[in-house]
């Protein structure tokens, strides 16, 4: 079972793999690119990469079910 994200970094376009239950839970994520500081969490994110993250989320949760 594919249990991650993979969402666009806002800066670099690059890829940041995320949890969407670890995000919910608090945790952060970096971004892949090593020169890329950019790191994703539910307090940090621009609404719309938290946004795009939870549509996400609710869209593996239907396809468990
Ligand atoms: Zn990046």
């Amino acid at each position: 079972m594919k249990d991650y994200s993979e969402i666009q970094c806002p800066s670099c376009q690059g890829k940041i793999l995320i949890d969407p239950k670890l995000l919910i839970q608090g945790s952060s994520f970096s971004c892949s690119n090593q020169s890329c500081d950019v790191s994703i969490s539910l307090s940090s994110a621009s609404h719309q990469v938290a946004e795009s993250a939870m549509k996400k989320f609710e869209q593996l949760k239907q396809n468990i079910n």
